[in-house]
């Protein structure tokens, strides 16, 4: 309770875990080391509220000055933790300091996954991580601009609702035939895409981008075999983990820093949680999730092993997006394979898709229907089986479809 814990990466996983280890009854002396020049805040408005313009910058802070004050936990900002070294237990900063650890919490997030294709670092190619990157999109985000988008993904298309609702002009490029194509359904794909192109985005499908060209800064990008005129590119073709500090240090890293069901890597004063983990699901397979819950879950889970109350993660994984006026929520996990049952009526613009694996409920996707998922999550953490005729008929109030 009272050891020396050293927390790397100020992030979303981070602020909960300092939150819920003092919760927890943690006493020893937290030291936070985040890269950024602030600490932890929230990155899902980056996209949204903030980009839109709706959301002041004070707003995205997880935690106020008090709360690190009153935690006893130091902040050393604009530092980044370049090496583990095990052997003595400290991590190395870029500055050259070297700071002792008793325990070791891994909070280092993700990446965003950069272009290769010719012209990608032209002026004028935007990237949506933090809140820099927010804010120089945000500087050049005009009306009457034209903006191409590569990626199909959440913050490909989060970023094409506020660009169209801003006044840019928008073309969507994304190689799969269909959006979001790993995350959701069919059903869910075909509406986003009729929801985007009635916002008037031009979309792309099946179009792989070729090359971005420009004399010194981008005016036209190539995709598909053809050429489009472009002011501004913004890419969102996902995120890769930052686990390398780990896999230096000599601990299991696959796409993820591997850790057991109380966030512990394989060495026991070395813990991880967020986006850098991959972890063992509720279903048994390996998984690398991306999302705010994970994150929020996985440090009180740490911070519970931390302090002698070990609790095994099974938490239901759950996101949103938001896009326009629409409010997408998503619990469990899609697979290949699994039954999907819709409910409602895609073109009222409020329906649920349900995905039943064996009759037992393993993911729900509800658009503007916040009490059918909010069942949907419950009855997957329980492990219910469904009727899928009966969940079908909305004239059948859905707690009579388990
Ligand atoms: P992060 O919040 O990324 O924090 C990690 C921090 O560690 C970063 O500040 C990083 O710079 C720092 N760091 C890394 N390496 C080092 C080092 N060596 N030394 C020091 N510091 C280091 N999720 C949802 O569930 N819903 C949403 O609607 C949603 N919208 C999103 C919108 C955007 C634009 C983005 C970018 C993400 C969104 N997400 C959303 C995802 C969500 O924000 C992440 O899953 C979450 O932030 C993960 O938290 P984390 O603590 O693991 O990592
Ligand atoms: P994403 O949702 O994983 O989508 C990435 C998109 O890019 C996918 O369509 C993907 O297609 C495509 N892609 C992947 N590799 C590519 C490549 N080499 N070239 C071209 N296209 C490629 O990731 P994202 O939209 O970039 O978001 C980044 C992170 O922010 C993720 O962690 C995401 O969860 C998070 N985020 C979440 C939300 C939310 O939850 N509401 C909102 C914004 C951001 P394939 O399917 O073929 O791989």
């Amino acid at each position: 309770m009272s050891q020396k814990l050293i927390i790397v990466g100020a992030g979303q996983a981070a602020a909960q875990a300092v939150q819920s280890l003092r919760a927890d009854g943690f006493t020893g002396p937290i030291t936070l080391i985040g890269d950024e020049p602030y600490g932890p805040y929230q990155r899902p408005p980056l996209s949204k509220a903030y980009l839109l313009g709706t959301l002041e910058r004070e707003r995205l802070f997880l935690k106020s000055d008090a709360f690190y004050q009153e935690t006893n936990c130091e902040l050393v900002l604009n530092a980044s933790v370049t090496a583990i070294h095990r052997s003595d237990k400290t991590v190395q900063l870029g500055d050259g300091r070297k700071l002792s650890y008793d325990l070791l919490l891994l909070a280092t997030g993700a990446r965003v996954r950069r272009l290769k294709c010719p012209g990608a670092d032209l002026p004028g190619v935007y990237y949506l991580r933090d809140i820099a990157d927010a804010n120089a999109l945000q500087a050049v985000f005009s009306s009457g601009k034209r903006i191409a988008i590569v990626g199909g993904g959440y913050i490909g298309l989060e970023v094409a609702a506020v660009a169209a609702k801003r006044g840019l002009t928008v073309t969507l490029f994304e190689a799969m035939d269909r959006l979001l194509a790993r995350s959701s359904s069919v059903t869910v794909s075909d509406f986003y895409a009729a929801e985007h192109e009635r916002a008037g985005v031009t979309l792309k499908l099946r179009t792989g981008l070729e090359a971005i060209e420009g004399n010194g800064k981008v005016e036209r990008i190539r995709a598909g075999g053809q050429t489009y005129d472009a002011d501004i590119v913004l890419v969102g073709i996902g995120v890769l983990p930052n686990d390398e500090l780990a896999t230096h240090a000599g601990l299991a890293a696959q796409d993820g820093i591997v850790v057991d069901q109380n966030g512990m890597t394989g060495d026991p004063s070395i813990f991880a949680a967020g986006d850098c983990t991959r972890h063992i699901g509720r279903d048994g397979t390996a998984l690398r999730l991306e999302c705010v819950q994970n994150a929020i879950d996985q440090a009180k889970h740490v911070a519970l092993a931390i302090t002698g109350k070990p609790k095994p993660y099974s938490e239901v994984p759950w996101f949103w997006s938001d896009q326009y006026d629409l409010k997408l929520q998503i619990a469990g996990m899609i697979r290949p394979g699994d039954h999907a049952v819709l409910r409602g009526d895609p073109a009222a613009r409020k329906f649920s898709v349900f995905h039943l694996r064996d009759g037992v409920l393993a993911a729900v996707e509800a658009v503007n229907a916040a009490p059918d998922y909010m069942l949907g999550k419950k009855w997957i953490a329980d492990r219910l089986r469904v009727d899928p005729v009966r969940l079908a008929d909305t004239t059948i109030p859905i707690k009579e479809a388990v």
